[in-house]
């Protein structure tokens, strides 16, 4: 290995060629790379490229230095001062816990097909009639309690869930709110214990009146930007508003009556147990086939597919296989990421960024938050 750190006095914005191999991606660990990094970062990336298991082959100093300002990136600006997402408009908390809207289920059907592992279903509530009237927008959770009590003899507490359905409702007559609901089951001292709100949403049948509050939730909002990119990571039922993102993007009558010219790139991965599980799977392919430059769809099907170890496929290692792409896609400010479902996808893609990241010399440690601030990354997870 050969290192030269020695042409320069302008110590501070010396900027080196790293040569590496057995770096990256499954596709790229054996090719021979070389990547610019400034001075400031080059201990850090040398430290990173050891443990990911690379091997230095040479380091030398870039002849001429770009001036510092050029040798970031565009992904390390610090946040725009306009934020890319509107929060005006948002309606929040229109129905609180005490006084909570009165909707009446109008269908509850499941989402999964045949050998699908638990239940899963899309149900509908109708929101006609209210003062004010409850709407909400494409990102926002709403509260429902459940009728009878808890242990105690008390009225349940209320569970937010995720919205699926675009501000114009799947009837597109801007009146009712859809949610994916799994029914949450566990096992305690030999007993199958159902969850109850779960429970109670996926047994009702249309005409039922239910308790709705909200809507809540500012941090999923989509941009406003027709032509933003949005990279979406859901495990689950974290697909719900996903399924929002991309009706607002690319189901016809929808997109005519927001009139919303969705022209940007959209990229959704989606991680299932089984095919049998996967949620609203139809009009994805559907999305994917009349929209082949604007939507990618990549699955990760965890007890039907191996990772590179051998291990289920999550996720995660969907994010790892394409961790430079999605990277050279962050580049770009218009890019916004969202990631909603299982907390424990998060640590794995930090870690696929992570290398993505030091393979162009930056540090996602100190990127993450400039994309939070800028509101560009977006995390619902439980
Ligand atoms: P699920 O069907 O149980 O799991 C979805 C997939 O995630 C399965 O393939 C599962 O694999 C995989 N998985 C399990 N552990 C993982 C890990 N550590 N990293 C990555 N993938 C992993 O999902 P679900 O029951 O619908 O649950 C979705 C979760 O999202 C729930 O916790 C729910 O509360 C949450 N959620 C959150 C929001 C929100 O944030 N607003 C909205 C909706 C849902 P295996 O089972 O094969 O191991």
């Amino acid at each position: 290995m050969r290192v030269s750190t020695a042409t320069s006095s302008r110590s501070d914005s010396r900027v080196f060629t790293v040569v590496v191999q057995g770096y990256g991606t499954a596709q790229a660990r054996n090719a021979e790379r070389s990547i610019t990094v400034p001075f400031v970062r080059l201990q850090t990336v040398m430290q990173s490229i050891s443990q990911l298991g690379g091997k230095v082959l040479s380091v030398t100093p870039c002849s001429e230095a770009p001036a510092p300002a050029a040798a970031k990136p565009a992904a390390t600006k610090p946040a725009t001062t306009k934020p890319a997402v509107s929060h005006a408009d948002v309606p929040v908390n229109l129905y609180k816990p005490k006084d909570p809207f009165v909707g009446s289920v109008t269908e509850n059907y499941s989402l999964l097909a045949e050998g699908a592992i638990g239940r899963v279903n899309h149900i509908t509530f109708d929101l006609s009639g209210g003062d004010p009237q409850l709407h909400y927008v494409e990102g926002q959770s709403i509260g429902i309690i459940p009728d009878g009590a808890d242990a105690n003899g008390k009225p349940h507490k209320l569970r937010l869930y995720s919205i699926a359905s675009t501000r114009h409702g799947d009837n597109l007559e801007g009146n009712t709110v859809s949610l994916c609901v799994r029914q949450l089951q566990y096992e305690k001292d030999g007993e199958t214990i159902n969850g109850v709100c779960s429970t109670f949403l996926c047994d009702i049948e249309p005409g039922a009146k239910v308790k709705i509050t909200g809507p809540v939730g500012k941090e999923m909002l989509l941009p406003d930007d027709e032509e933003a990119n949005v990279i979406m990571l859901a495990t689950g039922t974290g697909i719900a508003p996903m399924r929002t993102y991309l009706r607002r993007m690319f189901e016809p009558a929808e997109r005519e009556k927001n009139g919303w010219q969705f022209r940007g790139k959209a990229w959704l991965f989606m991680g299932v147990p089984t095919t049998a599980n996967l949620l609203y799977d139809d009009d994805f392919n559907r999305y994917q086939a009349e929209f082949p430059d604007n939507f990618r769809y990549t699955k990760a099907i965890s007890r039907e597919q191996q990772n590179p170890s051998g291990g289920r496929m999550y996720i995660q290692d969907r994010v790892s296989e394409n961790a430079e792409e999605i990277f050279t896609w962050i580049e770009n400010p218009k890019t916004h990421v969202y990631m909603c479902g299982l907390r424990g996808m998060e640590p794995g893609i930090d870690e696929a960024m992570t290398a993505a990241a030091a393979a162009k010399g930056l540090d996602w440690a100190e990127l993450r938050p400039q994309l939070k601030k800028a509101e560009r990354w977006h995390v619902e997870t439980y």
